[in-house]
């Protein structure tokens, strides 16, 4: 996709990996197929793989620069990373250009100066750090990385989040702890500024700390909303979580309150999985919304 430009800053999209992900009936507990014939959108290349019917699944950082800034949205998974439990076996011993492509964009891993990571998940921290001589370093050292201090207190120390889901020990310890042992980190709350133009806003549900970033310089908004939707039928189904998501009532509500704001703000929406376009608009219809993909 070409860059898009929001005011003052320049949005590109680095590729971590495009393949077919889920079966729609899996990634959604309460699929029904009949989305595919009321909104033939969904079908498109970009969305569903028609030959094996899986939703089409995008692992990407959104780059973000202007007034001085050299931002990571998310970090997708990682190279050369250890997972052990069978959910996770995509992500295992990747061997992915993806700082060949950040070079490619003009940026070299010492000009970042921000990483957000909107949530802790595996496909969310993997290029945090990267592996040197046997041990993890943070890939962007001279970045500060920036995560929302309800979501650090739910996965580390004991937290919420790792005692439900103890798998997670070995991306906190290989692509988080490492982070923050290297005094990286600055911990926001809701509604706090990055810089001028660039807030952190609560959206929590898919996990207990989750938060968006909302992108707004010269009349101009976008949302990176990363996984409060995970793919396009949302949308036009706000109920359906992912089995992904912690808190289902949270997740939903969250999920309804940003498409409304999304929405009224004519905001361009940049999640971290769509396929191809990989974001877009939300319109609002009859008795919901529906999805106005970017120009290709
Ligand atoms: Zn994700």
């Amino acid at each position: 996709m070409p860059d898009l430009r929001i005011g003052d800053f320049s949005v590109a999209r680095i590729e971590e990996m495009l393949t077919p992900g889920f079966a729609p009936d899996f990634l959604f507990p309460d699929y029904d197929p009949r989305i595919l014939e009321a909104h033939p959108l969904l079908t498109q290349p970009g969305f569903r793989d028609a030959a094996s019917g899986k939703l089409m699944s995008s692992m990407h950082a959104w780059l973000v620069r202007g007034r001085g800034l050299t931002l990571l949205v998310d970090t997708g998974c990682g190279n050369a990373k250890k997972r052990s439990a069978p959910a996770f076996q995509r992500f295992v011993d990747l061997d992915t250009p993806f700082l060949e492509r950040l070079a490619d964009a003009g940026v070299a891993p010492d000009d970042v100066t921000h990483v957000v990571n909107t949530h802790l998940h595996i496909d969310h921290v993997g290029w945090n750090t990267r592996l040197e001589s046997g041990r993890w370093i943070p890939a962007f050292p001279r970045a500060r990385y920036v995560w929302g201090a309800v979501e650090t207190a739910h996965w580390l120390d004991g937290g919420a989040g790792l005692a439900a889901q103890p798998e997670a020990t070995e991306v906190l310890a290989d692509s988080v702890r490492p982070i923050r042992d290297a005094g990286l980190v600055d911990l926001v709350e809701d509604g706090q500024s990055i810089a001028p133009g660039l807030t952190m806003r609560v959206a929590p549900g898919h996990t207990a700390g989750l938060m968006a970033l909302w992108l707004e310089s010269q009349g101009e908004t976008a949302v990176f909303c990363t996984d409060v939707l995970h793919q396009p039928m949302q949308i036009y189904r706000p109920d359906w979580n992912s089995r992904f998501c912690e808190a289902p009532d949270v997740a939903r509500a969250t999920r309804a309150q940003l498409l409304a704001d999304a929405a009224e703000r004519q905001a361009i929406v940049l999640p971290s999985h769509f396929g191809a376009p990989h974001g877009g608009r939300i319109l609002r219809r009859a008795g919901g919304y529906a999805f106005a993909p970017l120009a290709a």
